[in-house]
């Protein structure tokens, strides 16, 4: 499928076969119970089928299909970035369902491999590896958003339990998770990046109520997770006490990592069935309709081309995640805008029973510029650290 062009005509053959391997998996599995998953808890749609989606989940893991980068030692199967990247495209060409336990596999785990105790390590990649756990991340406050390192949350040592008060925002998930990775201010009189740790902290305890946030679709996707006492043992701090930036800013190079080029795919979907609406429907013999899909589908070329860039460099640049994100973040919403260009009028106006797909994208992709690092932040990283502009004035 030469996702990566290669010289190697061994590598070459075993990544065709194991391309087959999942396309013929996916074919054969996406049946049955789990038929009518396909397509379903894309963009602003998490709320579809949730339970349903955790036991597709569950079920890609029993058959190894998770975590497939991590150490064999550690339930994954060592898989190359190729293969990863093979993996991604073939699940998103086969419609197969947004997963739901992707925190725990894209930022928990390698945060863990990358910074965890062995112990550490043994006690939660194998619940992430089988979908026993769900995780969320709590980092955003309401005083501390791009600027986290304002946060305020705290947490203090007793005994051999941290207490932990304060309030989060913005937290995916928290609804559903058992366990969430807090940021919280553990040294008394700390201010920004210092005294700061990294604490796993189970969510199914008195200590803590998760209030959901409505969006504009009308759906609950993230919450507000407030601490009040609320407990974890001395031990569930990654990395040192205190140096919890360190790793906090390590999950973040995690952040959309291989599977964007499987989230690629999924946008190509999207762009194909709005030029079909537009074809349907005549918008596209509009000459500025015409123009804005053409640019859309070159601007898709343009994000693939930086990602297989960035990925053959093998190299975690924070220019080039930025780059990615801002490229990303800035096609889909836009995306969503021509979607509601294509359909005109009828646009703005709600189905009887629910929002249409399309009206969801639009409003779910106005999160798009913001949640991963807004727009502006990228710019200030992309300014600072690759064109050496000078730092902007900090508190
Ligand atoms: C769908 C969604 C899911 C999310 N999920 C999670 C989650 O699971 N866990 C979690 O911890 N957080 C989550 N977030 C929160 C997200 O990380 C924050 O919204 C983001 O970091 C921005 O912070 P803020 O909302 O406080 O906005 P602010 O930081 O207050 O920013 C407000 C505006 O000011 C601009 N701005 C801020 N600082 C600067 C600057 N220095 N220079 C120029 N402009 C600036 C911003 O770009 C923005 O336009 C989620 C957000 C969304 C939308």
């Amino acid at each position: 499928m030469g996702v990566i062009q290669t010289s190697d005509s061994d590598t070459a053959t075993s990544d065709a076969e194991f391309c087959a391997e999942i396309r013929d998996w996916l074919a054969e599995n996406l049946s049955g119970e789990f038929r009518d998953l396909r397509g379903t808890g894309g963009p602003g749609r998490e709320h579809e089928f949730f339970e349903e989606r955790l036991a597709w989940d569950r079920h890609l893991a029993a058959a190894g299909w998770t975590c497939l980068g991590w150490p064999v030692e550690y339930g994954g199967r060592g898989a190359s970035v190729r293969q990863q990247v093979i993996f991604h495209e073939e699940y998103a060409k086969a419609d197969a369902p947004a997963r739901v336990s992707h925190v725990g596999e894209e930022l928990l785990g390698p945060t863990l491999l990358a910074f965890g105790t062995e112990e550490q390590k043994r006690r939660f990649l194998p619940g992430v590896r089988s979908v026993g756990e769900l995780w969320c991340q709590g980092y955003s406050e309401p005083g501390a958003g791009s600027d986290l390192a304002a946060v305020s949350t705290t947490a203090r040592l007793d005994g051999d339990k941290w207490v932990i008060n304060g309030q989060k925002i913005w937290t995916s998930l928290a609804h559903v998770a058992d366990w969430c990775f807090v940021i919280a201010r553990t040294e008394k009189g700390s201010s920004r990046h210092k005294g700061l740790s990294y604490l796993l902290v189970p969510m199914n305890q008195p200590g803590i109520e998760v209030r959901p946030i409505e969006q504009l679709t009308g759906t609950s996707e993230f919450n507000e997770v407030f601490f009040d006492d609320a407990v974890t043992e001395a031990g569930l701090v990654v990395g040192e006490p205190g140096d919890g930036w360190r790793v906090a800013m390590g999950t973040l190079t995690f952040e959309r990592g291989i599977s964007t080029l499987g989230q690629q795919i999924r946008f190509a979907r999207e762009l194909a069935d709005i030029e079909a609406l537009a074809r349907r429907t005549g918008a596209a013999d509009d000459p500025l309709i015409a123009d804005r899909i053409d640019s859309a589908w070159v601007g898709l070329r343009v994000l693939r081309a930086h990602a297989l860039r960035t990925m053959s460099e093998d190299t975690h640049d924070a220019g080039g995640a930025s780059v990615s994100k801002l490229l990303w973040g800035n096609w889909h919403r836009g995306l969503g805008e021509l979607a509601m260009a294509v359909q005109g009028a009828a646009g703005l106006v709600l189905g009887p029973d629910d929002m249409t797909a399309w009206q969801r994208l639009y409003l779910f992709s106005r999160a798009d510029t913001i949640y991963g690092g807004s727009n502006e932040v990228q710019r200030n990283i992309i300014a600072e650290r690759v064109l050496g502009l000078p730092r902007e004035a900090r508190p």
